[in-house]
């Protein structure tokens, strides 16, 4: 992966629309946006809502909301927005911004695509399997 190089044009708005974001993010207003996106969930969904990739519940403390676009920062729309755990939000973030093929199709759709691929490995980890070494079951035999 190529680094960056300072000075171009897309990095000083990449920068600027950085400082934007990290602005909002630790707004009232923000605050607020994510309480109105969890009340139109639950009356959608009629539950609380649950990390997109896991399963954890979501809360309004512990919860994070992925932009799966950032065109409406500032006035977000519901589907505008993912829940994830912490966790698993920096994991979809590492992915996304690892590799450049996932840019190339648009956050929204890369965003849903890696969501339903740690999503499904996810349920698979946690299906249930005979699986008879409990704890560190991969260190080193005894000799
Ligand atoms: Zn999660
Ligand atoms: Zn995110």
């Amino acid at each position: 992966m190529r680094p960056p190089r300072p000075g171009l044009a897309w990095s000083r708005a990449r920068a600027a629309r950085r400082a934007e974001y990290a602005a909002w993010m630790s707004s009232a207003g923000w605050w607020q946006a994510r309480r109105r996106w969890r009340d139109t969930w639950i009356a959608r969904f009629g539950a609380e809502p649950t990390c997109a990739v896991c399963g954890a519940p979501w809360t309004l403390r512990h919860g994070d909301l992925h932009h799966r676009s950032y065109d409406r920062l500032g006035h977000e729309r519901f589907d505008d927005l993912t829940p994830t755990c912490r966790r698993c939000h920096r994991t979809v973030h590492l992915i996304l911004e690892s590799q450049p093929a996932w840019r190339r199709l648009g956050r929204a759709q890369a965003t849903d695509l890696i969501v339903a691929q740690l999503s499904r490995s996810s349920a698979a980890a946690r299906s249930p399997k005979q699986d008879s070494a409990d704890g560190d079951g991969d260190g080193p035999g005894q000799p």
